[in-house]
């Protein structure tokens, strides 16, 4: 049996409806292609080198396949000479091209945004990766980490690259592959690196004898403990992973992780669901990362459909990256305020397996730092005030303090909870509350209808100490402290 064939055998068709996608909304979504490309087989269509073979790289290709305006024309056109362009036919399939915003479009193909530089803050290394490059290459920045750019090659040139200066611009950086042995060396005589990220461009377009050389030799160093590959290949050319070799390698190295990069839910394929399982079969992890951007992701929709995607395929979201001040990538740059939009609309609301971290690489290589909304409202001596997803601000007892409330009703507000008056406020009409409200009731009616009643008093009060028939004021339940009553007891 020759390779294509058996890369046929492992076609994807079966794989939408194996994790429930299929003719849902959901990820994943089915197989596609593009009509120019129907006629190819299926062993060549699988085939990654056919991909590859056959993306598109030119203005002039790509006019044969979507529409653009003669001013939109004439820009790209002259990009091309400045900023490569390849999309595998694959990837390219995923485009809906009646659609001049569609997501995987604005990600892919040129724009003549690319010729503005909105805020004038652009950089070309915005990041300043190069200036914590002790050797060509390779960036030391965090204690215990250190990245490598490995190739400037990737299977898709994303048009928001941070390393658009090595990766899309022509002749941009052709000296990291002639200096191998230096980056392996540096992480070899620094014993304080323990995590290694193979970048690039992306590390698995390398050929499998130079990657095998960078794998075998960071494994080989004892205090490296991870190293994760930096890799788009299961978005943009997933059947790169169809070739079992190339699993096999990643599987035996043992330390390795895979850091991907979905960024939209159209991007969760049958295809890339089947090789991240692949991967997880092989007993490599696989975490995602995903790029803020305008037009493309910018919605909590979007992102709610995007995570709950990446779980369905048990891939873990990990970070959502603010999108960096690149140059030639300024139109995909959202506001910070977005980002904490969205990471209000995620957290509490899905599963907190699917909650990345949000992160600004800070200017000047000052690296990751975390954005989120404010959870702490406020504090004393005696306690926290904490805020959840649903708006309810609770009271958090000091760990070393005994409650005690003077306030005899002279402060209100979030004022009461550091004073100790009220233990929680929390918004009217919250669902949980409704609920826990209909279950009593529920239990209520049951108790009546059996002649039992819930406590010796009378009153209906649930755990928090609330009545449940005490009018609410305005637009929050206030939940006065009361003292704990032993089981058979009266409070007093
Ligand atoms: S795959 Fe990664 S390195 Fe390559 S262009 Fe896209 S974001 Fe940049």
């Amino acid at each position: 049996m020759s390779e294509s064939d058996v890369r046929a055998e492992v076609a994807p068709v079966p794989f939408a409806d194996q994790f429930g996608g299929g003719d849902s909304e959901e990820p994943p979504g089915k197989p596609k292609r593009h009509p120019i490309w129907r006629d190819v087989p299926d062993h060549q269509w699988n085939d990654w080198r056919w991909q590859s073979q056959n993306a598109i790289r030119s203005v002039r290709q790509l006019k044969g396949l979507i529409a653009f305006s003669p001013e939109e024309m004439e820009a790209i056109g002259s990009l091309e000479t400045e900023y490569k362009t390849a999309i595998p036919p694959y990837y390219f399939s995923l485009i809906n091209p009646e659609d001049h915003d569609d997501p995987i479009r604005l990600q892919s193909i040129p724009s003549p945004l690319e010729l503005t530089n909105p805020s004038g803050y652009e950089l070309s290394d915005p990041l300043e990766e190069d200036k914590d490059s002790p050797v060509p290459g390779l960036t030391h920045r965090y204690p215990d980490r250190a990245l490598l750019v490995t190739t400037h090659v990737c299977s898709m040139y994303c048009r928001f690259c941070t390393r658009k200066r090595a990766t899309m611009v022509r002749g941009g950086w052709d000296s990291v592959s002639r200096n191998d042995e230096r980056m392996v060396e540096y992480v070899r005589d620094h014993s304080e690196i323990r995590d290694v990220i193979v970048s690039g461009g992306d590390p698995l377009t390398l050929p499998i004898t130079k990657l095998k050389f960078f794998l075998e030799n960071l494994a080989a160093i004892p205090h490296v403990d991870v190293i994760r590959i930096g890799t788009r290949v299961p978005v943009t050319l997933p059947q790169r992973l169809f070739d079992q070799s190339l699993i096999d390698l990643l599987a035996s190295v043992g330390k390795v992780w895979i850091q991907t990069h979905f960024n939209h839910p159209n991007e969760i394929s049958a295809e890339s669901a089947k090789v991240c399982m692949s991967l997880l079969k092989a007993g490599i992890p696989v975490n995602n990362h995903t790029v803020l951007l305008k037009g493309v992701n910018d919605s909590l929709d979007t992102m709610r459909k995007l995570m709950r995607g990446l779980l369905r395929i048990k891939v873990r979201p990990y970070y959502i990256f603010h999108c960096d001040p690149v140059i030639g990538a300024g139109h995909f740059r959202t506001s910070i305020w977005k980002g904490m939009e969205i990471m209000e609309g995620l957290r509490g609301h899905m599963s907190g397996l699917g909650i990345p971290t949000y992160v600004v690489d800070s200017p000047h290589g000052g690296g990751k730092i975390p954005v989120m909304p404010n959870y702490v409202i406020s504090a004393s001596d005696d306690a926290v005030v904490l805020r959840n997803y649903e708006g309810m601000l609770v009271r958090y007892q000091a760990e070393d303090k005994t409650l005690q409330s003077n306030d005899q009703g002279r402060t209100r507000g979030v004022s009461s909870l550091l004073q100790g008056s009220k233990s929680a406020l929390i918004p009217e009409n919250a669902e949980r509350m409704i609920r826990r409200q209909m279950n009593l009731a529920t239990v209520s009616a049951e108790e009546a209808s059996s002649g039992c009643s819930s406590n010796d008093n009378g009153s209906s009060e649930n755990d928090n100490g609330s009545s449940e028939n005490e009018t609410v004021p305005n637009s929050l339940i206030e939940l006065g402290i009361k003292k704990k009553v032993a089981p058979g007891r009266k409070a007093r």
